[in-house]
């Protein structure tokens, strides 16, 4: 939001008719009741909301943008080949099936996002074993919400072996998803419209929110393997977004760190560009920065598979201030003052504790089939 607000673009978003997203809301999938949290309630809260967006008109308006202020933009234009001499990076460039003529450039910022030009090139981006997933999702027009503030929440539905997205995108529309591990799916050789709309309804929390609705866009797949570059700079370049690393989906982290990537790159990129020689200082700081911001959403993700997570979640108390501190990380506080960071290490601690002594109830986190309705299959698809 900071970085938005730097730049001037909380109007255009407003004007774009963006919803205001004032939290977020954690159900275990064997229990009814969600435990809701508010932005505005975070330790150190600096905003009550950010934002909601269809990505597509998202990404339009921030590109326009950096058009209207001086930015040179090609679109349909790929970089196929980078080339880097002692003091100049040559960029090959590709449009619709034909040469784009090159580019030459002092720098080069990688934001090719999870295609990573640069980590290709150098070979430096490492996944992380543990954490290959896959997404199954699309967006439906007419499902339930609360109302006002609540209706604006992202949802997250944890069961078992899989989690549950619902994010509000528009008034009308909201994309649901899946995320489990890929070998689940291929197992149940089902076509991916198949095994969405029966994992729906096997969630009473979800489907009795699907009554009324229609899908209206294609069921997709995406792999949702995390990964990070194991080095976010050199000589003539730099790494932002998920060209550095990708994490999870699971905390909306993404466009978060590729906004904190992408505004601590250019800062530091800008100060090198009138003395070189702060380069030395510089780069390795922002790599330090990220990989700590970095560190701060994977153990959470980490801590997120593990069934503790959400018992202990599910349970808060408002024992040494804790809740508004997990809020704070999750609102994009990235616990670099001590008052977040010990409160997560309790938080942790009680996560750990969880798993040899129950200080809280465990949850079985499988769903109760009498609380299904009695038809939970969306009432029908209409593609647009
Ligand atoms: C299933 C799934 C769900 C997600 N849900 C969320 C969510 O709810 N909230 C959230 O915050 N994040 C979410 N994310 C993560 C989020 O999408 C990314 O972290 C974010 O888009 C990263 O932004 P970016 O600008 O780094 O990369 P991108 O948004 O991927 O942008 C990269 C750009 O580079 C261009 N490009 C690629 N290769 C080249 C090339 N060779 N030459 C020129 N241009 C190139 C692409 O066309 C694209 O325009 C999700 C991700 C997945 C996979």
């Amino acid at each position: 939001m900071k970085a938005f607000t730097r730049m001037n673009l909380h109007e255009k978003f407003l004007r774009a008719g963006f919803m205001k997203k004032y939290g977020g809301e954690f159900f275990s999938a064997c229990c009814d009741k969600g435990i809701k949290f508010y932005f505005e309630d975070a330790y150190q809260s600096k905003t009550d909301h950010s934002y909601q967006v269809t990505r597509a008109d998202f990404d339009k308006l921030l590109l326009d943008h950096a058009a209207e202020n001086g930015a040179e933009v090609r679109e349909e234009t790929s970089v196929e080949r980078v080339a880097f001499s002692d003091d100049q990076v040559d960029l090959y460039l590709q449009a619709k099936e034909r040469s784009a003529g090159n580019v030459r450039a002092r720098y080069l910022i990688d934001a090719s996002g999870r295609n990573s030009v640069l980590g290709n090139h150098f070979k430096v981006k490492k996944t992380y074993d543990h954490l290959q997933k896959l997404s199954i999702f699309a967006h439906y027009d007419g499902m339930w919400r609360e109302e006002g503030r609540a209706g604006t929440l992202t949802g997250l539905v944890r069961g078992i072996d899989r989690w549950f997205w619902i994010i509000p995108l528009t008034p009308a529309r909201t994309s649901v998803g899946v995320v489990l591990d890929g070998e689940i799916f291929r197992r149940s050789e089902k076509s991916p419209e198949d095994f969405l709309e029966e994992a729906i309804a096997e969630q009473p929390v979800i489907a009795r929110r699907m009554h009324d609705a229609r899908r209206v866009s294609e069921v997709h797949v995406a792999a949702d393997f995390s990964y990070r570059s194991t080095n976010f700079y050199g000589d003539r370049w730099m790494l932002a977004g998920d060209a550095a690393g990708f994490i999870d989906p699971i905390f909306s982290s993404g466009v978060f760190l590729a906004v904190f990537s992408g505004e601590a790159c250019a800062d530091a990129l800008d100060a090198v560009l009138d003395e070189p020689r702060k380069a030395k200082k510089l780069f390795p700081a922002y790599a330090r920065r990220l990989n700590r911001a970095m560190d701060v959403y994977l153990r959470f993700v980490d801590a997120w598979y593990t069934k503790e997570f959400i018992e202990v979640f599910s349970a808060p108390r408002e024992l040494f201030n804790l809740p508004p501190a997990i809020n704070a990380v999750l609102g994009g506080n990235i616990g670099t003052t001590f008052g977040i960071k010990w409160r997560m290490w309790v938080f942790y601690f009680l996560v750990w504790l969880q798993r040899y002594y129950p200080i809280v109830p465990r949850l079985t986190l499988v769903p109760k089939k009498e609380d299904l309705p009695n038809t939970a299959a969306p009432a029908s698809v209409a593609i647009s």
